[in-house]
């Protein structure tokens, strides 16, 4: 029998989802960080459940050829990156094999999985980065959350987000420090700052900055619009938002423009966007762009199509197609991001796209007399709603295009889809998260039944 607290020699047979080997002690099945697959360690059992348990890697014995030594000092205790220890060619290999597995699994989709695009530099790619702050004996931190925890880890560097989001965030950390303004203390609901959120433009050099505070109001506020906009130039927006909830959710519902613009200025494939700090936005450009690019092939956009882009943020995708095609529709239930669509339409001249706010599974309905041709689906991790799917399915709409962030309900998804006459012809799935085990994929899928 497995005990708690015991140490063990253990194989590795094969892989979780976020990067835990699995290993069998006398047939009972544990997950330990930082295993891979193949290898032969010593583990410390940490936790036991009713049908699986966790154990600690104490040592590698038989190190796999596959692994690396992590270049982050925060590696074993980051809740970040959880894929570092494998060299990049096997996180790619992984991911393609999750994607394959997952889809079959749970989805019962046996189809051709392309191999993972990956990035040429899998480091510094992230254009957003949102970094708590805190109090530790006494002295302020700022970073990142430590695995399955809320507990901050003060970041000496980060090698997914650029170095001057990791400058900046140091740099108020000092300017909070020096004006006496306290950190947010999660646990007994004091303090003031809770979150800074960084974004950076990949084309331009444009940065925008948005602090969250418990409270109503941003002390001092004036001294930090200074002396953060005289050390970095490239900031052009500072938003101040207040978030009084008890909640993990970052943002609050009032936020204020206390510098410069609520935007910054991005291009991908030649199509200009305005991003506003409540709009969601693709996080790794150099891959959005490589992944768009595919999306847009899948399609076989021919020049008289009716395009819907659901779930469509600031319109990126749909504006990127609206010169193969005859009209763009687009639904986002953020109501800014609509409108930051609507303007980027104007600004790129394009006047054949339409954006509108809404559920798209209510949203597309009022769709439904059009002779769609092309549906782009790009829903959040919980996958699309049912009742959109099955509109989708009433509609018969010929050519179908799946971005997905989340396997798991992509499987789930395309297995309605598949039930209802649709075939999966193809998945490309793209490095979106090098290091990280999320993986996103690119489907092209047809309506084949003729009835
Ligand atoms: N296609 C865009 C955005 C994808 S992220 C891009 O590539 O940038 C998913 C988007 O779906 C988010 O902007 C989110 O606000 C939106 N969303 C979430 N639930 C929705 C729903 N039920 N109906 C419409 N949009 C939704």
């Amino acid at each position: 029998m497995v005990e708690k607290n015991e140490f063990y020699d253990v194989t590795f047979v094969d892989m979780t989802h976020d990067g835990m080997g699995i290993c069998k002690i006398d047939g009972f099945t544990l997950f330990v960080a930082n295993g891979l697959k193949g290898e032969t360690a010593k583990i410390k059992v940490t936790k036991i459940n009713e049908n699986f348990g966790f154990g600690r890697m104490i040592e590698v014995i038989e190190k796999s050829p596959y692994r690396k030594e992590p270049i982050c000092d925060h590696f074993a205790e980051c809740g970040g990156c959880n894929l570092m220890h494998m060299d990049y060619q096997m996180q790619l290999n992984f991911k393609k094999y999750r994607t394959a597995e997952t889809l079959r699994r749970l989805g019962k989709i046996e189809t051709k999985v392309n191999e993972t695009v990956g990035m040429l530099n899998p480091y510094y790619y992230r254009n957003k980065a949102v970094i708590p702050f805190g109090e530790e004996n006494g002295k302020m931190i700022a970073g990142l959350y430590k695995s399955r925890s809320h507990d901050i880890i003060d970041m000496k560097r980060c090698y997914i987000i650029p170095k001057i989001t990791t400058d900046i965030v140091k740099f108020l950390k000092n300017v909070f420090t020096e004006l006496n303004i306290p950190a947010y203390n999660e646990k007994i609901g004091t303090g003031v700052i809770r979150h800074v959120v960084i974004r950076n433009s990949n084309y331009y050099d444009d940065i925008s900055v948005t602090l969250v505070t418990l409270t109503p109001k941003l002390p001092k506020k004036d001294i930090i619009i200074k002396r953060l906009v005289s050390r970095y130039k490239r900031v052009v927006s500072i938003v101040h938002n207040h978030n009084p909830n008890t909640t993990n959710v970052v943002l609050g519902k009032k936020s204020k423009v206390i510098y410069g613009e609520d935007y910054i200025r991005d291009e991908i494939n030649s199509v200009r966007f305005k991003i506003s700090h409540r709009s969601f936005y693709q996080v790794n450009p150099i891959q959005t762009e490589e992944m768009y690019t595919k999306a847009i092939e899948y399609a076989e956009i021919t020049p008289n199509d009716i395009v819907i882009d659901a779930y469509c943020g600031i319109g990126t995708i749909g504006l990127s197609v609206a010169k193969y095609c005859k009209t763009v529709l687009g639904v986002e239930i953020v109501k800014q991001a609509i409108v930051d669509a609507n303007e980027n339409a104007k600004e790129n001249n394009i006047t054949n796209a339409k954006f509108v706010v809404g559920k798209a599974e209510d949203v597309i309905k009022t769709w439904s007399n059009y002779n769609v041709d092309v549906l782009f689906v790009d829903p959040p991790r919980k996958g699309c709603d049912r009742v959109f799917l099955d509109t989708v399915c009433e509609m018969k709409i010929p050519k179908l295009v799946y971005v997905s962030c989340n396997v798991a309900t992509l499987a789930r998804d395309l297995n309605i889809l598949q039930a209802a006459g649709y075939e999966v012809q193809e998945v490309t799935p793209f490095d979106m998260f090098p290091q990280t085990s999320h993986i996103e994929a690119v489907v092209k899928i047809r309506y084949k039944r003729q009835d």
